[in-house]
């Protein structure tokens, strides 16, 4: 057999060095990669009865030329041609626009076959593809692939030399999937579905070498990234350690609340984890108030009674203290020595808390990017947890990771990523979920209003202050200029300032110094300031149970995600929480959006809804999502091959004859391939 993936594309007939530069454009160097090379959509050319033509649309009619064409000119270049064709014993008027040329073709009782846009009460088609006698054999009945092309090279060229590769080469395309597989699920086999991808007969043949196509596409990126884990798990021995059960349990019995159900069981699983000699590499999502905290801090003490340093890595500074507040006052009767490093501090303290992480006397390390500079040294990282981690990149990650030897690394996010996509995205890691709320909490109470009762609002937040708590309003962040976003949260600031005093208001701004916000959320926890106005800094982690109101003005800016994230801020201690969502949506799917929020506090849900409606790629923003991009599959339609697919892959590493079975050759050939790749990166 030839190895396609090493054949040049230049074997192909009528491909020379010149047509191979274009191919090279979109990424075509190979025979295998011009076989791979799918079409985005088809044109129908499957000849029509007159009785079937759908008004409107696009068909295609056969028939025999009747009468002689007309031909009337407009101008020197303009022109309309006509003629009457006999279509089973239908006369059809069929008009051609600026294509005189092709009236010399025509003959009396010729057959022609014609493809346009038809119009069923004139019986008239405006043709935009015609063949004439012997050609026209050649295309009826046929869906013809539609490609996406360089300037320089047409569809049609390239659909006759994918036909002409198939010819050549079609025999020694090789079957991947284990028969097993495909008998499993009814599979066509690789040939077949690859040709039948460019050139199905009806849509059924399509619909079956889709099929095939996505699944294999699906588990064969699920089986690298399997097999990919486990041969990292078996290089990548982490430090042994020795966790001290006994006071863990103590620990944990001993914290203000029992656990739930979950927060048990994802305890275990990270200790679990710890414990082994491999390292650990979990992403642990929980919905907004769930309660990551804690298990942080657990984690930490675990990490720390094994002799160990921790790191907790924040997107902001705020976030920053605050996780230290919370940290400390859950680890307080451990005796721990915490502290904070960010960018922001003095270079005073800076240094100290550097010679303190260098020399070991700090045992939790809480900070920003800042932990990961190059003068951090650390003495003994046994840990690293990253808070919000879709909002680091994969790099930063790993920059962190590589200043200890081998430490342990949790990614908590309150971003609940729909189960298909967690494992698409961050298939290399284990996953935990915390799929329960502390007991007693009631949903925040959400409504939706139309800006035109904004004064309303205003008095429903007075209200609620003059009872003694207290509330967020929320102004959007308009990116393209500071200055605005800035006015708009200044405008409702002193809006609500004057109309509700002496009820005190803050301010909270991307332009402020970190120690003016620092100053403003010291104020609010403390109940000094009772309304906080704020663009989105608060947006992840703020912790303040007294807040019961959650005001959004412009949420329509915001995605569900978001809005979700920020109505999260409110309820968190006991009494009926609200969240005010004022926006004027003018498209469905805003009003769409707006409606979700209302319906339900489920972030799992809200998100697979936000998903739905903003599809995968924005869902989760420019190419940093680390999601794959796959050339048949749609993660968003088949996501349920996914998960079939994910089992297959995991079924067939497992096997006992997976190392010498013939039927796996081929997987074992693609996984030695794709190793053989990443060896040129590192
Ligand atoms: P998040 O998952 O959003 O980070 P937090 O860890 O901030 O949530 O927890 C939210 C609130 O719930 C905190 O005030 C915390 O003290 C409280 N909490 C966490 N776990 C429990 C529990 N098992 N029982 C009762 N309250 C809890
Ligand atoms: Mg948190």
């Amino acid at each position: 057999m030839i190895d396609l993936a090493h054949t040049p594309v230049t074997s192909v007939p009528g491909v020379g060095p010149k047509r191979a530069e274009e191919l090279k454009k979109l990424e075509i160097e190979s025979v295998a990669d011009l076989l791979g090379y799918f079409p985005y959509r088809y044109d129908d050319f499957r000849v029509v009865d007159v009785a079937e033509a759908v008004h409107d649309t696009k068909v295609t009619l056969k028939g025999s030329i009747y009468g002689t064409p007309s031909i009337r000119w407009y101008g020197r270049k303009k022109s309309r041609l006509t003629a009457r064709i006999d279509v089973n014993g239908v006369y059809v008027k069929v008009v051609w626009f600026n294509q005189a040329f092709l009236k010399k073709k025509m003959k009396t009782g010729e057959t022609v076959v014609v493809s346009g846009k038809w119009d069923a009460h004139r019986l008239q088609l405006t043709a935009d593809r015609t063949w004439f006698g012997q050609e026209s054999e050649k295309h009826v009945g046929r869906l013809e692939p539609v490609y996406s092309v360089t300037s320089s090279l047409s569809v049609s060229w390239l659909r006759k030399t994918i036909y002409g590769a198939f010819a050549a080469f079609g025999r020694e395309i090789e079957e991947v999937l284990p028969q097993k597989l495909r008998s499993r699920y009814r599979l066509l086999d690789r040939a077949r579905a690859m040709y039948y991808l460019h050139f199905p007969k009806g849509r059924e043949e399509g619909v079956q070498a889709r099929r095939r196509m996505v699944y294999e596409e699906l588990f064969l990126y699920e089986l690298k990234l399997l097999w990919h884990r486990k041969q990292e798990k078996a290089a990548d021995k982490g430090m042994t350690r020795r966790l001290d059960h006994e006071k863990l349990d103590r620990f944990i019995e001993s914290l203000p609340f029992p656990l739930t159900g979950a927060q048990r069981r994802v305890v275990e699983e990270i200790v679990r984890d710890m414990a082994d000699e491999s390292r650990m590499n979990r992403l642990l999502q929980g919905d907004v108030g769930s309660g990551k905290t804690v298990v942080a801090a657990i984690a930490l003490y675990a990490n720390w009674l094994s002799g160990f340093q921790g790191a907790m890595m924040v997107p902001t500074e705020i976030l920053a203290e605050q996780h230290l507040r919370s940290l400390k006052e859950l680890l307080a009767p451990t005796g721990m020595n915490m502290i904070l490093l960010t960018g922001g501090m003095k270079a005073k303290e800076k240094r100290e808390a550097l010679s303190q992480i260098q020399m070991g006397l700090a045992d939790v390390v809480v900070g920003t990017h800042a932990l990961i500079q190059e003068d951090v040294i650390y003495r003994s990282l046994g840990l690293v947890i990253t808070d919000e981690q879709h909002r680091f990149g994969v790099r930063q990650r790993s920059k962190l990771r590589e200043k200890g030897e081998t430490p342990d690394v949790l990614h908590m996010t309150a971003t609940p990523i729909p189960r298909t996509l967690a494992i698409t995205a961050y298939g290399d890691m284990d996953v935990s979920v915390i799929d329960e709320m502390p007991a007693g909490r009631q949903p925040v109470e959400t409504y939706w209003v139309k800006s035109d009762v904004w004064s309303r609002v205003v008095e429903f937040i007075g209200k609620v202050c003059r009872t003694g708590r207290q509330a967020y309003v929320i102004c959007p962040l308009i990116e393209e200029s500071e200055k605005s976003d800035l006015q708009n949260a200044q405008a409702v600031f002193e809006e609500i300032a004057e109309e509700l005093a002496p009820i005190r208001v803050g301010l909270l701004h991307g332009r402020m110094s970190p120690a003016e916000k620092d100053e403003v959320m010291r104020s609010y926890a403390a109940k000094e300031i009772q309304i906080l106005v704020s663009t989105t800094v608060v947006e992840v982690g703020v912790n303040v149970p007294n807040a019961t109101v959650m005001v959004i003005y412009d949420a329509d800016r915001f995605g569900l995600a978001q809005l979700h994230q920020l109505r999260g801020r409110v309820g968190r201690g006991g009494g009926q929480a609200t969240c005010v969502l004022v926006a004027d949506p003018r498209s469905e799917t805003g009003i769409e959006r707006m409606r979700v929020m209302c319906e339900t506090t489920d972030g799992f849900e809200i998100s697979q809804k936000d998903l739905e409606l903003r599809g995968p790629g924005e869902f989760f923003g420019v190419k940093q999502s680390g999601l794959p991009e796959f050339k048949v599959a749609d993660l968003l339609e088949d996501f349920k091959v996914l998960e079939l697919a994910r089992a297959d892959a995991a079924e067939i590493l497992e096997a006992t004859d997976w190392e010498e079975a013939p039927e796996y050759r081929p997987l074992r050939e693609y996984l030695d391939r794709f190793q053989k790749e990443q060896a040129k990166f590192d």
